[in-house]
């Protein structure tokens, strides 16, 4: 019996309003609670001069990438050595990292370790695909297990911090970090970020193999107006507490001892002087013990924003709000200790951040040992290990999501010729995606290779036909040749890795440059055309599905995902992926999302011209494809979900369940999905919410009966008082294989 995926059972903290439980694993032990290191750090603390503590609260950049500007590596040597900084970003291999933690142990007068931290969004050395597309495998161990492995390598590496898992929900296509996240669904989210979580920082902080794991942008970071990195966001509580803060809590709750502001103001406020969002939320209401760090100079950023008047004033508003680390602004250590001359900041604060930097060096067992992570001989044993490379695999395998497939066209038989065509075909520099950490592609296989490498005596024709982003038609016609001549047209198209991450917003989400063109031409062919696509958000993709006989999402899918395109292509792997966020038909329909209201004048389906509904005169309401849509090589069919009861007590449970079928010819994996809806509340509410999924691998002809079970609590929500819970009425339960082919069964919530 596969592991039902957990779910929100108990409430989580009722008092922030948030019901999810935290997906669990086990809890994780947070290491170095021990006393002694307590008192080490309270030790040092005493020890410290001001500016030794201040400089516990700045973050430099080193030599690697960075995202905003650079800084100078010999002051960054100078800064260690005069105690002014406390961590560092950017520092990449056990030998760069020991250089500059041997200057902080021996040559700065307390002797503080440094704590290493980077972005290992999705692998460190073995690059697994984005994070929109795992959480496209819907399979929760998997998506831990690519944690773990990241945190093993990046341990290895000589880190101690991981500035992951983003856990944004994102709603725009436009906006490019939606590669980043767990899609646009807050019961996705939450799980994904415990799961995450769970993986980097493992069952023991201290253990060799653990990085700290930090929980961002927090807050709201993914509703940018227009789409646009970095912009305004302004919103209702209400929405903020039931759409975007839940996964933050689960991530907080799942043990994440940081979290990191986000850039944006929130109505009004920059989140990284938002004392609402840090005090407020972060600290009293959900309990939060760890530290706070800003994103890249975003502190200083306060003064573009117009709401601090320089930097100093920037600093200061930061620190009463409860950041604990500037990161790269310097803002902390240039203007804290005037602040303090002046008043205008207490040393208590200052004290107060200090003491939970320290606290937490100490639970990393950094106190005890600075150099634990720095073991050259470990580093060059796992990076880039045998069995990180399978999970990567394994894992690129479960993200691919199977659009469409007509008359077979997939898998494809050996043995025939192949006319593999696209801007991406022969692309590995793609394959990692944003954030690639310290992954290499000059040696990684691509789709064209592990194509050939499949396709037994068959013959392999390749031909780009373009590139990803002209509109330059000249490699069309050896491409259309190649085609002809060819059993079958495998196209990969889609977005370089650059068009999504931060800074990479876009305003058409269509394919980019000629692609659109290209597999028009391709398809006049009358060839079988198979489309596979690579990208970060979810594009457009009217025409081109309708073009296509088959088209598979492959996202970005890491250092083995070439080769795991060609098996799925061939058949040696049944693609299960679901969608965790909608496709829309055209890019004027976003933000477009299952978990919408009815309003007042809801479109009929069956009559979609009626005048004056909710509509559009140019395109339908519903998406191309749905959130939680995928096709497998198999068939399945959900039955009717049949309720053990129709009406719930208050502190009772009721079981929904149906009938799975695997249908077809082969054995496969299939995402079976709950989803409620609450007829009449005091406010508004979405016509349909995830509650539960769980992934069942079934074997072709085996049918499974499956069941959910519905507490009081799942049915909780903001109500118009703004306090969290429930309210007795209708409800109704649906069970299907996706947000669109559902069916459901109606139930009460008694009042007792
Ligand atoms: C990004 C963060 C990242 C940081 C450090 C920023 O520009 O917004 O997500 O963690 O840089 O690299």
């Amino acid at each position: 019996m596969p592991n039902p995926i957990p779910r929100p059972s108990t409430p989580y903290r009722r008092a922030t309003g948030l019901f999810f439980t935290l997906l669990t694993a086990g809890s994780v032990a947070i290491a170095g609670e021990n006393p002694r290191s307590r008192a080490e750090a309270e030790a040092l603390l005493e020890r410290m001069t001001l500016e030794e503590k201040i400089g516990q609260l700045a973050l430099f950049t080193s030599f690697g990438a960075t995202t905003g500007p650079p800084q100078d590596q010999a002051a960054l040597e100078e800064n260690i050595r005069a105690g002014n900084c406390g961590s560092v970003l950017n520092a990449l291999s056990v030998a760069q990292i020991r250089k500059l933690q041997k200057i902080a142990v021996e040559e700065s007068r307390l002797r503080v370790p440094l704590l290493f931290g980077y972005d290992v969004v999705h692998g460190y050395k073995t690059i697994f695909p984005i994070p929109l597309g795992e959480t496209a495998s819907w399979d929760l161990e998997a998506i831990e297990r690519s944690a773990r492995v990241a945190a093993v390598e990046a341990a290895a590496a000589g880190l101690d911090w991981t500035f992951a898992p983003m856990v944004d929900i994102a709603r725009d296509p436009r906006w490019g970090r939606i590669a980043e996240g767990a899609g646009e669904d807050p019961f996705m989210g939450s799980a994904v970020a415990a799961a995450r979580v769970r993986g980097f920082q493992g069952r023991d902080l201290t253990a060799p193999d653990s990085v700290l794991a930090c929980v961002k942008h927090f807050a709201a970071y993914g509703a940018a107006v227009a789409g646009r990195d970095y912009n305004t966001v302004d919103m209702s509580e209400r929405m903020l507490r039931e759409v975007y803060l839940p996964p933050y809590a689960a991530g907080v709750e799942a043990g994440a001892l940081s979290v990191m502001t986000s850039f944006n103001e929130l109505n009004g406020t920059p989140a990284t002087a938002n004392s609402f969002l840090l005090r407020k939320v972060l600290r009293t209401e959900w309990g939060f013990k760890g530290i706070v760090v800003t994103d890249y100079t975003a502190i200083n950023e306060m003064v573009a924003h117009g709401s601090a008047a320089d930097e100093a004033d920037a600093a200061r508003q930061a620190l009463a709000a409860g950041v604990d680390i500037d990161m790269v602004g310097g803002t902390f250590v240039h203007h804290l200790k005037q602040l303090v001359r002046e008043g205008k900041v207490s040393r208590r604060q200052i004290q107060a951040g200090a003491r939970r930097v320290l606290a937490l060096k100490a639970q990393l067992g950094l106190l005890q040992d600075p150099f634990r992570h720095c073991d050259e001989a470990r580093e060059a044993r796992l990076l880039g290990a045998r069995e990180n490379l399978e999970a990567a695999y394994r894992m690129a395998c479960e993200s691919f999501v199977l659009l469409k497939n007509e008359s077979q066209a997939l898998p494809l038989k050996t043995g025939k010729t192949v006319a593999v065509i696209g801007p991406l075909a022969d692309s590995s520099r793609d394959l990692l995606g944003c954030w690639k950490a310290d992954g290499a592609w000059d040696s990684i296989d691509t789709v064209l290779g592990g194509i050939r490498r499949n396709n037994g005596d068959g013959q392999v024709v390749f031909a780009p036909g373009c590139d990803i982003a002209s509109t330059n038609r000249a490699g069309f016609a050896e491409a259309i040749a190649a085609a002809r001549t060819s059993d079958v047209i495998v196209a990969v198209v889609g977005e370089s890795w650059d068009m999504s991450g931060e800074a990479s917003c876009r305003t058409s989400i269509n394919l980019p440059g000629a692609q659109t063109e290209l597999l028009r031409e391709l398809k006049q062919t009358g060839r079988p055309l198979v489309v596979v696509l690579m990208n970060g958000r979810p594009l457009a993709l009217e025409e081109e599905s309708a073009m296509a006989d088959a088209m598979l999402e492959a996202w970005f899918p890491g250092t083995e995902g070439a080769k795991a395109v060609a098996d799925v292509l061939f058949g040696k792997q049944n693609p299960a992926g679901k969608l965790p966020v909608t496709f829309p038909r055209r890019l004027g329909q976003a933000p477009i999302y299952y978990a919408a209201k009815n309003t007042g004048r809801p479109l009929d389906p069956a009559n979609p011209k009626e005048p004056y509904k909710s509509s559009y005169l140019d395109c339908p309401n519903d998406p191309l494809y749905p959130f939680g849509f995928g096709l497998s090589y198999t068939t399945f069919n959900c039955a009717e979900p049949q309720l053990d009861q129709s009406r719930l007590l208050p502190g009772g449970c009721l079981t929904a369940s149906a009938t799975v079928s695997n249908t077809g010819q082969r054995d496969g994996a299939v995402v079976v999905q709950l989803y409620l809806r609450d007829l009449v509340g005091s406010v508004t509410r979405p016509v349909l919410e995830l509650k539960g999924f769980q992934r069942l691998v079934l074997k072709a002809g085996e049918q499974r009966r499956i069941s959910f079970n519905i507490r009081q609590q799942d049915l909780a929500f903001l109500r118009k008082d703004m306090t969290w819970g429930t309210e007795p009425g209708s409800y109704l339960a649906f069970i299907g294989l996706d947000s669109r082919e559902l069916r459901s069964a109606r139930f009460e919530l008694a009042r007792k």
